[in-house]
C-alpha cells in the first residue's frame, strides 16, 4: 500500500523550527532531533512568506548552505518552503531534500504553476500544505500542475484554514475536509500540521491525536531549541524534549491489529446503512401517497401541528435511546425537509 512520503516509514516525522533565525539555532535544533533518532526530516523556514510586512522573514539565502552542511555531517534529510522558482533552483544547488509550498502560496495557481515548473524533471519531493482557504479544488489543481510538471513524489499537509474565530485554535480545523479529502486521494499521502493548526503549544497534543485518529500518515511539528525567544510563531514552537514528550503521549493507532474487528464492525456498519436506506426509501413512497391524499382533499401540503407532534416523538425515544439530541434533531429536520420537496414534486 502506497501512502509513504519518500519511502519512510509512516508516520513520517518531520521537525524543526519555523524560521531559520541563526546558524547556530539550525545546527541546535537539529542535533538534538536527530538525536532522537525519530525525525526523518529537518524542516525549516527559509524566506518566510508572512502575513504582516515588517515581521521576521527568516535568514534566506545565508541558510541554505548552513542546511546543506546539516544534512551532509549528521545524515538528517532537510526540507524548506519554496514561494518561488528562485527558491526552488537555490534547494537544488544545495541539493537539499525536499521542498514544501505555503498555505498562502498555494492560493495562487499561477505562481504554484511556476514552481512546478522549476523543479520540473529534478524529481524533487514536493509537500504541498492545504491553501488559506477551504477549497479542496485550488489544492488539487496544485497537485495537479505538479503531476504535469512530471513530479510525483507529492504529499499533502493539513493545516487548517485561516479565520477570525478559530479559538481556541489558530486555525479552523474543518476535520471533515480533511476525510473529505482521504476519501477522494486514499492513495496519497496525507501529513497533519499540529502546530500552525492549533498555533498554541497548549492544543498540540489535542490537535496531533485527533489528526492521528483519522489516520494521517504522518507529523509536521515546529520544534525549536528555544521556543520562547523564537522569532515567528513563539506561542506554537516546542522544544525538542517536549517533541518527544509529545511523541510518547500520542496514541498511534496500529492498524495492522485492530484489522479483524475493524472488518466485522464494518460489515455490520453496511448492513445497518442498507437498512437505514430502506426504511428512507419506504418512508418517503409513504410521504408521496399522503401527498396525493392531500391533493385530493385540498389540504395544505405542511401541517405544523403534526411535523411538532413526530418531532416530539423522535426526540423522546432518541432520549430513550441515548442518542444525541441535536442529532436526532438536525437528521428529522433533513427527512422532513426532504418528504416536503417530493410531496411538491408529486403535486
Ligand atoms: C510553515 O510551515 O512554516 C508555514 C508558514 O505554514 P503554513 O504555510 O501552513 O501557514
Ligand atoms: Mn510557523
Amino acid at each position: 500500500m502506497g501512502r509513504s512520503f519518500m519511502g519512510y516509514a509512516r508516520p513520517v516525522l518531520i521537525a524543526g523550527p519555523c524560521a531559520a533565525e541563526s546558524e547556530a539555532l539550525l545546527w541546535e535544533t537539529a542535533k538534538a532531533l536527530k538525536a532522537g533518532g525519530k525525525v526523518s526530516l529537518f524542516r525549516c523556514g527559509v524566506w518566510k512568506v508572512r502575513s504582516m510586512p515588517g515581521t521576521f522573514e527568516g535568514m534566506g539565502e545565508a541558510a541554505m548552505p548552513v542546511l546543506q552542511r546539516i544534512q551532509q555531517e549528521l545524515s538528517l534529510p532537510v526540507c524548506v518552503e519554496a514561494a518561488t522558482p528562485a527558491q526552488v533552483e537555490s534547494v537544488l544547488r544545495h541539493d537539499l531534500s525536499a521542498c514544501w509550498v505555503g498555505a498562502r502560496t498555494l492560493v495562487n495557481p499561477k505562481q504554484v504553476a511556476e514552481i512546478a515548473e522549476a523543479a520540473r524533471g529534478t524529481g524533487l519531493p514536493f509537500l504541498l500544505k492545504n491553501p488559506l482557504v477551504p477549497d479542496l479544488k485550488l489544492w488539487e489543481g496544485a497537485f495537479e500542475r505538479f503531476v504535469q510538471a512530471g513530479l510525483h513524489e507529492l504529499a499533502a499537509v493539513y493545516r487548517g484554514f485561516a479565520s477570525e474565530d478559530a479559538a481556541p485554535y489558530r486555525n479552523r480545523p474543518l476535520w471533515h475536509l480533511a476525510i473529505e479529502w482521504k476519501r477522494r486521494h486514499p492513495d496519497l499521502p496525507l501529513l497533519c500540521d499540529p502546530s500552525h493548526l492549533a498555533g498554541h503549544r497548549e492544543w498540540l497534543q489535542e490537535v496531533a491525536q485527533k489528526a492521528l485518529y483519522l489516520d494521517v500518515d504522518g507529523l509536521m511539528v515546529e520544534v525549536h531549541a528555544a521556543p520562547e525567544k523564537a522569532l515567528s510563531d513563539a506561542a506554537q514552537q516546542i522544544a525538542p524534549e517536549s517533541f518527544y514528550q509529545l511523541l510518547s503521549a500520542l496514541r498511534f493507532p496500529n492498524r495492522t491489529e485492530a484489522n479483524d474487528a475493524l472488518n466485522a464492525c464494518r460489515t455490520s456498519i453496511d448492513e445497518l446503512d442498507a437498512a437505514l436506506l430502506g426504511l428512507l426509501s419506504r418512508r418517503m413512497e409513504i410521504s408521496r401517497q399522503i401527498a396525493r391524499i392531500k391533493r385530493e382533499k385540498q389540504m395544505p401540503l405542511l401541517q405544523t401541528r403534526r411535523w411538532q407532534t413526530v418531532l416530539d416523538n423522535a426526540l423522546r425515544k432518541a432520549e430513550a435511546l441515548q442518542l444525541d439530541e441535536d442529532f436526532v434533531r438536525d437528521v428529522m429536520n433533513r427527512i422532513h425537509e426532504a418528504s416536503i420537496e417530493a410531496q411538491e414534486k408529486s403535486l
